[in-house]
């Protein structure tokens, strides 16, 4: 049932199969690391080329308007916005995760002058949990309070992510949305593990942010995105007012008025040359059918999970509902462990200080790979192959 022929047959039978081609993936590795930098689209090369040789090379400051870079933050957040069941004038695109995080519970806990609590999961990515305290370290009057105490009566927004990065566990976003707003408090989702893994829909949210360089292939450093719900887009501040949110950033106003819609949360120049790789990430999207992903995600996840057996503990969700793309297993040695794997072509990465991390990323992961990681996996293990010295020495990014 599980041997390798059986993985080949899967493959074989795979509605998204074709996708594979159109991604560069180096011969002998198996990738499985797309829930932190996802492979690079096969026609990414030749739309950044142009980016940088014909449109500013060619059209050198004309391309702000010759090549459409001053409508880039929304004209791809327009396109982006199916991903997260989001509609046209919702999303603006920039900037980085963590300043998106800063700018949308700032504005929430605006809309919530009443209250002075802000709910964050101390679990979450560092990232969003110090923006988060910095906040309210700076607006001076607020207290953080842990996700898990699960008292939002008083709390004027909460943060979440969908999925947890460490661990790959869901959370059911109609059923915490809905609680939240019930007791009152805005909802913030960071959905950077699962957009483009599975169907995100934070349309009910009052706000949302995510990553485009993970799932969605954008690349190294490629610019996040922020959504609003537009119940809020006529009341909500950016705390954040740079000139590219102005109603009229080239009439070079003394003060600043914001911008009608999702364009006042743009705050500076966009990331011209990162737009153009998420621009050809976003060509691959949009011939997806996310329901065919997140089927082919449960069926790999599922596998893998099979496949390693007891060998490890299981640090994700059994149930595949609860899961995202990723399966994390503990190991005491974790670190080690990955760099044996990472060493004979499976590519996982480590979170410290035990967890071993695999992301199964539908549009270029096969069966066979999942199938081929767990028996090099196996042998890791049962060999006590990471032993090796020089496995033990870590590198500055993990
Ligand atoms: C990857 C990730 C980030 C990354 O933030 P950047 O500012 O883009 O580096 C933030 N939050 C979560 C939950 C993530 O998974």
């Amino acid at each position: 049932m599980l041997d390798r022929d059986h993985c080949l047959a899967l493959d074989a039978g795979d509605p998204l199969r074709d996708f594979r081609d159109e991604f560069v993936l180096p011969e002998g590795v198996v990738y499985l690391v797309g829930n932190s930098l996802g492979a690079l689209p096969r026609r990414t090369a030749e739309r950044v080329r142009q980016a940088v040789e014909d449109e500013w090379g060619g059209q050198l400051v004309g391309g702000w308007n010759l090549a459409g870079w001053y409508e880039q933050p929304l004209t791809t957040g327009d396109r982006l916005a199916p991903l997260i069941g989001a509609g046209p004038g919702q999303v603006v695109v920039g900037n980085t995760t963590s300043i998106a995080v800063y700018q949308t519970v700032a504005a929430a806990a605006r809309l919530r002058p009443d209250r002075r609590v802000i709910v964050s999961d101390v679990r979450n990515f560092p990232t969003d949990h110090y923006m988060v305290q910095g906040l309210a370290g700076l607006l001076g009057g607020y207290e953080v309070r842990d996700f898990a105490e699960g008292r939002f009566d008083d709390a004027a927004v909460v943060l979440l992510s969908e999925v947890d990065y460490r661990t790959g566990a869901r959370h059911d976003v109609p059923a915490v949305t809905a609680r939240v707003q019930a007791a009152g408090a805005l909802m913030v989702w960071d959905v950077c593990h699962s957009v483009g893994a599975m169907e995100v829909d934070v349309s009910m949210a009052d706000f949302a942010v995510g990553c485009t360089y993970k799932y969605l292939n954008a690349g190294p450093g490629a610019p996040a995105f922020l959504y609003v719900n537009p119940r809020h887009l006529a009341a909500a501040e950016n705390v954040l007012p740079g000139w590219h949110g102005h109603a009229e950033p080239f009439a070079f106003e003394p003060g600043f008025r914001p911008a009608e819609g999702i364009r006042r949360f743009a705050v500076g120049t966009p990331h011209v040359l990162s737009f153009a790789a998420l621009e050809a990430a976003l060509d691959v999207w949009e011939r997806v059918s996310m329901r065919q992903v997140r089927a082919k995600s449960v069926a790999l996840t599922s596998l893998f999970i099979d496949l390693v057996g007891d060998a490890l503990e299981l640090a994700s969700p059994l149930d595949a509902a609860d899961r995202g793309s990723q399966v994390s297993l503990y190991h005491p040695d974790g670190y080690p462990v990955m760099r044996a794997l990472i060493d004979r072509g499976v590519h996982g990465d480590f979170r410290a200080p035990d967890i071993l991390r695999f992301g199964f990323a539908p549009l270029y992961t096969r069966f066979v790979d999942v199938h081929d990681a767990a028996a090099v996996l196996a042998e890791v293990l049962e060999k006590e192959l990471w032993r090796e010295e020089k496995y033990a020495r870590r590198l500055a990014v993990t």
